[in-house]
């Protein structure tokens, strides 16, 4: 297969994660495992492997510590987790985690309805979280939720998403990673959202996370990759969506994102044919439709 030799585009898999979170169908543990296990062949720099929120909260993801421990892990790729405080910390860190994510929002609405409390109270924890991170020597990515609108409180004014972004900065945060967590983002917004972080927030420090619901995710992530956005969350078979948000669709495909990043003359690294029988056969075993750009089935099975 010829490689693009292009400027390298970074695609973070958040299937794991973000996609099977979502999904209805609940997976068994080794079919967990072999998700990972054959993502980590398709030539990911980092795969989102789960959260250790509370089990309660997402089910479909209480078994985290347990896919930690059963996956083979291959040099090179960062295996990360979601963690929302000091005791997710403590296990991500029993895990043996490569990496971090905490997650807050850019609007009061959906903080409180994802999280339970304000955007203050989110950064006060995540202050205490990254610092513990810090003294393991972990990276941590920063979710911001929201950044183009909000199922409760509406559009969401880009200053918000500045102030959060400059505030989870300041906690000393590695990564801002921007959430279109409804996925209403158009070509238009994404140019305003980063027009409007400023001079200090540069497209190239951040990663952007889009939803499908609109049918928007690519022309989006095109639109981005203009703007100089060289690091993007995606989904294998576009799975998933958010639990907290009624009406969102599944994430971009992983797929559709690295047949865009090849043809505007980028290079992801990525097997786009194995990630496209991959986002299939999930497909199949969660009985799900997919979204986000994903190819139909080859086979009906
Ligand atoms: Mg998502």
């Amino acid at each position: 297969m010829s490689q693009p030799s292009g400027e390298f585009v970074r695609v973070c898999e958040v299937g794991p994660r973000d996609g099977l979170q979502n999904e209805p169908a609940r997976l068994e543990l080794a079919d967990k495992i072999d998700f990972v296990n054959d993502l980590s062949e398709c030539g990911f720099p980092e795969i989102e492997v789960g959260s250790f929120v509370r089990p309660d909260r997402v089910p479909q993801l209480a078994d985290t510590l347990e896919v930690f421990n059963g996956i083979d892990r291959r040099p090179g790729i960062t295996y990360s987790a979601l963690v929302p405080n000091l005791r997710g910390l403590d296990r991500a860190l029993e895990a043996g985690v490569d990496k971090i994510a905490v997650f807050t929002s850019a609007t009061e609405g959906f903080a409180e309805a994802n999280i339970g409390c304000s955007i203050n109270r989110s950064l006060e924890l995540f202050g205490e979280v990254v610092a513990g991170a810090a003294r393991e020597g972990l990276p941590v990515r920063a979710y911001v939720s929201c950044v183009i609108s909000c199922p409760y409180d509406g559009p969401t004014p880009v200053e918000d998403v500045r102030s959060v972004c400059e505030r989870l900065a300041a906690l000393g945060v590695d990564e801002l990673d921007l959430g279109d967590t409804i996925g209403t983002a158009t070509p238009e917004a994404v140019t305003r959202l980063y027009e409007g972080l400023g001079p200090d927030l540069e497209p190239s420090r951040t990663v952007l996370h889009l939803h499908d619901t609109n049918g928007e995710a690519l022309a989006c992530a095109g639109r981005a990759l203009d703007l100089g956005v060289r690091s993007f969350d995606a989904a294998c078979g576009g799975l998933g969506g958010c639990p907290y948000a009624p009406g969102a669709s599944g994430n971009l495909a992983t797929e559709a994102l690295a047949r865009l990043i090849e043809e505007r003359g980028f290079t992801s690294g990525l097997d786009r044919s194995a990630i496209r029988d991959l986002g299939q056969r999930m497909r199949r075993l969660l009985g799900t439709d997919g979204g986000g750009g994903a190819e139909p089935p080859t086979s009906p099975d």
